[in-house]
Order: structure tokens, then sequence, then C-alpha cells
């Protein structure tokens, strides 16, 4: 895949990259892996800071080809939501959490936090509010606090957020920005709208401890964050020294390698968070 998408100039890590050496159609694809049961999910743990107690998880979408092999996210679902696909992912990534939801309750406690990425293309989808209330009446009832997760590059216009997160709220959704620091318009966006949670992106945890002196920018977006009252989690923690730094500073949550990579159905039920510590 890498020789021909060279050749044929495709930008690498797209899906494209990934199937059309294979000299197959991304779209068609897509609706083939629905149908045939490629698609799985993985669940990533988030700990309390403090306590390092699990208080949820994230849910992450997986896609085993059969030809081209593991095809991660970040180049299916930017392609799904280009060709209008996002919609019937999303439905279906809901059926899939909907099969486990009866195990994962075995496992997790009472308002569990249970983060799910919402893509911006279906947030803008005449049938999100109905995709939603399905989804959450489909699982066990006031069992799991839902969380959607929304990229902050991804916002929509400031009128029709702040109807679509009131809605949310009543419905008893919380929401996450996702991917805090990476994007633009975020400074506004925390002003006007009541957002739950701000998860800090990645990139300002990876410079824990590699840096001689922390991102400013972090410490700035962690003040920030406790002025408006939201709760903040760290992303990508892969060392104690972060997990360390991050809870010294006052962030609530953790996730990352160093707690546990995603992990497959079977693997969560197993799983104990005392197991790294
Ligand atoms: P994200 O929402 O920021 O998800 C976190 C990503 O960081 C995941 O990558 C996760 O596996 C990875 N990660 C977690 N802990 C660590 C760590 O300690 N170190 C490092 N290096 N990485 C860590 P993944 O699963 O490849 O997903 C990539 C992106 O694809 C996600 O970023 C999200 O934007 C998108 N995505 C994944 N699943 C879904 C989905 O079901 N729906 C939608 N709309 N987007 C999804
Ligand atoms: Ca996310
Ligand atoms: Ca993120
Ligand atoms: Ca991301």
């Amino acid at each position: 895949a890498i020789f021909f998408g060279l050749v044929c100039g495709i930008a690498t890590g797209t899906l494209s990259y990934y199937l059309l050496a294979l000299r197959l159609n991304p779209a068609k694809e897509i609706l083939t892996a629905i149908k045939r049961g490629q698609f799985y999910v993985v669940y990533q743990p988030v700990v309390d800071a403090t306590t390092l107690r699990m208080t949820g998880l994230e849910v992450l979408m997986r896609w085993r080809h059969p030809v081209a092999g593991e095809i991660p996210p970040d180049a299916f679902i930017q392609f799904a939501e280009a060709q209008q696909l996002i919609v019937p992912l999303t439905r279906h990534l809901f059926s899939l959490i909907e099969r486990d939801a009866p195990q994962l309750q075995a496992v997790l406690p009472v308002g569990a936090k249970f983060g799910i990425n919402i893509a911006p293309g279906h947030l803008h989808a005449a049938s999100f509010k109905e995709d939603m209330r399905k989804f959450n009446a489909a699982l066990p009832p006031n069992h799991f606090q839902l969380v959607l997760e929304i990229t902050e590059r991804d916002m929509l216009k400031e009128q029709e957020a702040n109807s679509l997160f009131e809605w949310l709220h009543q419905e008893g959704f919380e929401i996450a920005i996702d991917d805090f620091g990476t994007g633009h318009s975020a400074l506004i966006y925390l002003e006007h709208f009541t957002m739950d949670y701000l998860k800090i992106d990645r990139g300002f945890v990876n410079a824990i401890g590699t840096e001689t002196v922390t991102s400013p920018v972090l410490d700035a977006v962690l003040t920030l964050a406790r002025r408006l009252n939201m709760s903040t989690v760290a992303e990508g923690v892969e060392t104690p020294e972060q997990a360390a730094w991050l809870r010294e500073h006052g962030v609530n949550f953790l996730q990352g390698y160093w707690i546990s990579r995603p992990l497959t159905l079977d693997e969560f039920i197993q799983w104990r968070p005392t197991a790294h510590s």
C-alpha cells in the first residue's frame, strides 16, 4: 500500500491509501464492512486522577478488513463523513455498543461515564436527535452517563450549538470538548456553552517530562477549565511522571496507555485498575 500510495500520490493514512492498492472502492467497502461485521469496538478505561479508580471509558471504533488488515479510525471516519456514510456507520457503532451493554453494565458502577466520539457530520444530520434518543433508550436504563465527545475544530455555529447542547443536556447527555488545544474557536465556545468536560489533547501531555518547562498553554487551559467549572480529562497519559504532574495540577481524570490501552470487551471485563500501579 505504501508503494502504491507513493506512485499514485495518495495521501498517507487516508482510506484510499489503505484500499486503493487493492482496487477496492472505499465507499462500497464501508457498507460491505457494516454488513459483514468487520467493524468492532474497543473500550479504553478512564480513571480518577487521584484514586486511579475507573470512572468510565471511551469507545473507539476499529475496522479489521479481510485484505487490507487493520484500518485506523483516523482513516475511515473522515472518509465516511465525506461520503455521507457517517450516519449509517455511527448507527452501526451504536448497535455494537448495545450488544455489549449488558456485559459492560456488570463491571461498571452506576453513573459510569461512557464516552462516545461524535463526528461533526452526524451532529449536523437531520436524524441526529432521533439517533441519540434511540441509542439511549436501547441501553440499560440509568446506568451509564453518556458523554458525547466533540472536537473543537468541528464545532457548530453559535446559534445551532446553543440549542443542540441544551437539548442534549435535557435528554441527559453530557458533552466533552475533545482534543482541546488543537483547534481555533475554543475560547468562545468555552465562554458561551455549557460543556461538561474538557479533554486535553495528547500533544500537551506528551510534552510533560520531556521539556524543561511545561507548556504555558497547558497551565492556562487548566486554570481556565477550573474557572469555568469544567472537569478535565488528560488523554495519552503514558508515564507515571505525566500522571503525577497532571494530578498535582488538578486534572480530574486520566486516560492513556499508562492506565490501559483500548481493550476488547473480553479484556475490558477482566481489567482491574490496580493492575498497573
Ligand atoms: P480521539 O477521540 O482523540 O481518541 C483517542 C486516541 O488516542 C485513540 O486513537 C486512542 O487509541 C489513542 N490513545 C489512547 N491513549 C493513548 C496513549 O497513551 N498514547 C497514544 N499515543 N495514543 C493513545 P484511535 O483509536 O486510533 O482513534 C483516533 C481518532 O479516531 C479518535 O481520536 C477519534 O477522533 C476518531 N474515532 C475513533 N473511534 C471513533 C468513533 O467511533 N466515532 C468517531 N466519530 N470517531 C472515532
Ligand atoms: Ca475522543
Ligand atoms: Ca481526543
Ligand atoms: Ca484525535
